[in-house]
């Protein structure tokens, strides 16, 4: 284990920037592993617990054909003519290409001699975050190497294939095991393609390294989350719960919807450790049985959930009939449920999709199944962008029940604040207000339709008496001259039906 006491000095330097002289955490010893953040005094739900700045960021070049933007402010560039013209590789603003940063990116990567320069290639773009630790502070690198690092087979991969791309690929062994080493940190406790560090489901495309972050441990219920302050990259860390004093910070490095084996898995695999936190202990994920299946027997409506075995194909049990099902038997049920509601999700009809979840998936999948949130989940996405085929009272609807059916999940799993709870929140909260004003509106005409009924009324039976004192009138004629009307008797005039309304 690296010293806690060596990793708070570094950090301190790291976090100087920020100034706080009165922080609300401290890298200690940790119950989860090894060591991590710990509460220094009680922080109320939504409070700031700590700042945190990239110590290692640059591009993720994840797709080929968006490549133009630029190195060091990490603005979208127009797509012609982003390139350095020095023949560094890399792209670059015409204000960027006159900073510090990009003298000291354009130095080391000339020197290394790209074999296209003016070509825009993913894999230099890629390893400029790597490369960048090599120009960092002897205190800076040590924090680097504070941090945990996944030194599996693959982790020298990335830089073995960079040098390909150089003429003059440095062959400096310490160099190389810098950025081998690098790789490896980025992997384990950076934003990187491979690491699927998803918090909230929110994007982070940038490739980066927040070393603070970085020593905050996992649980599958976290008590902190994670915003970015605006226009710039740091980042906010925030209670999602009360925390008492004393009480660890936790982040969740997997994605929160995602059933008990699924996570463990992903957790063994790309992070090397079991994750022994309330949720993964118990078969029913609080009560949110995210990965439940039904029963096999026809006539049992209990849900089948896996038993907590860390086996990755643990035995399966009814919680009603108590029946035993083998691993293969449930994953039939759950491949098929799976298939059946991705090809209603790839079918182009958010109409079709949105219907299917609400009327049949039911019948051969428990609404709390993960491909049924997954599904919600992008439905919503979907809405946000547009309502494709969706009338806008099958829009709103949706968006009503879906963002309430997930808040729903996020209270049994026993999960505070996040990002997306906000963004369902909102989406809930304007879902209700069009509601009310819509209730309103339909209320209002209700009363002016009630309005204009009386005044019909009235209207009516004004002319009756009219018709009425006209028929006395001529029966007194009749009786007194049998002359003409007189008209000095005309009726009083009638009351307008609008003065009425
Ligand atoms: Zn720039
Ligand atoms: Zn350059
Ligand atoms: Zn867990
Ligand atoms: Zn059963």
């Amino acid at each position: 284990m690296i010293c806690p006491k060596r990793t708070s000095e570094l950090l301190d330097l790291h976090l100087a920037p920020f100034k706080d002289k009165d922080p609300a955490w401290e890298v200690g010893v940790s119950k989860i592993a090894g060591r991590g953040v710990v509460a220094t005094r009680s922080l109320k739900r939504g409070e700031i617990i700590f700042r945190d700045s990239p110590l290692l960021i640059g591009l993720a070049a994840h797709e080929e054909d968006a490549l133009n933007a630029c190195s060091v402010c990490l603005k979208m560039l127009p797509d012609t003519r982003f390139m350095c013209r020095q023949g560094c590789g890399l792209p670059v603003c015409s204000l960027c290409a006159k900073k510090k940063q990009h003298k000291s990116d354009c130095d080391l990567f000339k020197s290394w001699a790209p074999n296209e320069p003016d070509v825009a290639n993913s894999v230099i773009i890629r390893l400029l975050c790597v490369a960048r630790a090599i120009n960092l502070s002897k205190e800076q690198r040590d924090l680097i190497y504070c941090l945990q690092a996944n030194l599996d087979n693959n982790h020298r991969t990335e830089v073995r294939n960079a040098a390909k791309c150089f003429k003059h690929f440095p062959t400096d062994k310490k160099l190389i095991e810098i950025m081998n080493r690098t790789v490896a940190v980025l992997r384990t406790n950076g934003f990187d393609k491979t690491t699927d560090r998803t918090n909230d489901n929110q994007e982070f495309n940038y490739r980066a390294l927040y070393p603070l972050f970085g020593v905050v441990n996992h649980d599958c219920i976290p008590n902190a989350y994670y915003t970015f302050e605006d226009k710039t990259n740091t980042m906010l860390v925030r209670a999602a719960v009360d925390i008492p004093a004393g009480f660890e910070v936790t982040t969740t490095y997997t994605k929160l919807f995602a059933g008990n084996i699924a996570r463990h898995l992903f957790l063994k695999m790309k992070k090397g450790f079991t994750c022994k936190c309330s949720r993964c202990s118990d078969p029913t994920e609080k009560g949110a049985f995210i990965s439940g299946l039904y029963c096999r027997d026809t006539n049992c409506t209990g849900l089948v959930v896996p038993e907590i075995s860390g086996l990755p194909h643990p035995n399966w049990n009814c919680l009603e009939c108590k029946q035993k099902s083998t691993h293969a038997q449930m994953m039939k049920s759950q491949d098929f449920a799976s298939g059946a509601i991705n090809a209603k999700a790839n079918s182009n009809s958010l109409r079709t999709l949105v219907q299917y979840l609400n009327e049949k998936s039911d019948s051969f999948i428990p609404s709390s199944n993960y491909v049924v949130v997954d599904a919600k989940m992008s439905v919503l996405q979907r809405l946000q962008v547009g309502r494709e085929d969706c009338s806008e009272e099958l829009a709103n609807n949706t968006r009503l029940r879906y963002s309430r059916d997930i808040t729903q999940v996020m209270d049994k799993l026993g999960l505070g604040d996040s990002l997306l709870r906000t963004q369902l929140e909102e989406l809930l909260r304007r879902e209700e207000e069009r509601r009310a004003k819509r209730l309103a509106a339909e209320e209002a005409a209700k009363q002016q339709q009630q309005k204009l009924a009386e005044a019909d009324k009235l209207l009516e039976a004004a002319l009756a008496k009219d018709q009425a004192d006209q028929a006395d009138q001529h029966q007194d004629q009749v009786g007194t001259s049998a002359g003409t009307a007189d008209p000095g008797t005309a009726p009083a005039p009638l009351p307008a039906a609008a003065e009425l309304a």
